[in-house]
């Protein structure tokens, strides 16, 4: 009977291909992800403002993991698998995450691919800060001339970042579009409560000087008008020359600089360096959602962030 056989082998051949798409996805996805709109961040801030008004509605996996330069991000064989299998992407843009581009082409997923239904952009009708032309800036670590892109670190863009994923939340997904304004009228309710709140706290560091490692605080800075003066970092996983650390110096003393910044994934050494130099404290701060425990999602952030500054500058 060589056609049962046959027909046999097609079977158990269906089956384990089956088997190995299924423990892709559970690889690629967490459980549940099967009854929920998948959507694809590539850093964590926008996996938390997406849940923030997706609810239990959407399963986010972000690519970058928390507490890595997402500005560096080496991508791994698993992120193709998981855009491949999303129906929305989530991306910081302005040159911050490029590297997703090349993800995105190896998914071959038209969908999310830029211009497709599932594509969201998140600095869509954010008002961007340094922007440079097409040349390459002096001095604070970003190579393209797209502007600084750390935009999600003023709170108050999280309104129109949050708007862009509703918008298309809810074309994708109509039948719960109801849930995902409520969902983001509550979060921007709660988000709206705790920026009084921050402003208060962070009223005592106005016009404060302080010096940071990377460029991460124009956003941040400008809502909550603090004064960074000057930058450690001058190109992207570049160590700064001993002359430049001197300059770092210089300023810190003519200014009065008394609060260094860092981020848990930068070196530690040239913060010390310039910290000890001039007298000040180092304070981390998290750029991102993870990066410190206790920033766990976007508004912790803030709460983290707020607390550590205030703790400092006493
Ligand atoms: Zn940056």
């Amino acid at each position: 009977m060589p056609d049962a056989e046959e027909h046999l082998g097609d079977e158990t051949l269906t089956v384990l291909r089956f088997a190995f798409l299924a423990g892709a996805l559970a690889l690629a996805w967490p459980a549940l992800a099967q009854e929920r709109l998948a959507v694809v961040t590539t850093t964590t801030d926008l996996r938390s403002l997406t849940e923030a008004v997706g609810g239990e509605h959407v399963v986010v996996v972000s690519l970058v993991p928390p507490n890595m330069d997402a500005e560096e991000y080496q991508a791994k064989p698993q992120d193709v698998l998981r855009l491949r299998s999303a129906r929305m992407l989530v991306r910081v843009g302005l040159d911050y995450d490029l590297w997703a581009e090349r993800l995105l082409l190896q998914a071959g997923n038209s969908t999310i691919r830029r211009g497709g239904p599932g594509y969201v952009d998140a600095s869509f009708g954010v008002t961007v800060l340094e922007l440079r032309g097409m040349s390459v800036g002096p001095g604070d670590g970003h190579a393209h001339g797209s502007g600084n892109p750390h935009y999600w670190l003023d709170p108050k863009n999280a309104e129109i970042v949050t708007g862009t994923i509703l918008e298309t939340l809810s074309r994708l997904d109509p039948a719960n579009a109801a849930s995902y304004e409520a969902n983001r009228a509550a979060f921007l309710a709660r988000l709206q409560a705790k920026l009084a709140d921050w402003d208060a706290k962070l009223a005592p560091l106005k016009a404060v000087p302080l010096v940071a490692y990377h460029n991460s605080w124009p956003y941040f800075a400008r809502r909550f008008r603090l004064d960074f003066v000057a930058f450690i970092e001058i190109k992207p996983g570049v160590p700064p020359s001993p002359s430049h650390l001197a300059g770092i110096v210089r300023t810190m003393k003519e200014r009065g600089v008394r609060i260094v910044v860092r981020e848990p994934h930068e070196p530690k050494r040239d913060v010390d360096f310039v910290a000890g130099k001039a007298g000040a404290k180092v304070v981390t701060l998290a750029a991102s959602v993870g990066a410190l425990p206790q920033a766990g999602d976007y508004i912790a952030l803030f709460d983290t962030n707020v607390a550590a500054l205030i703790a400092a500058a006493q």
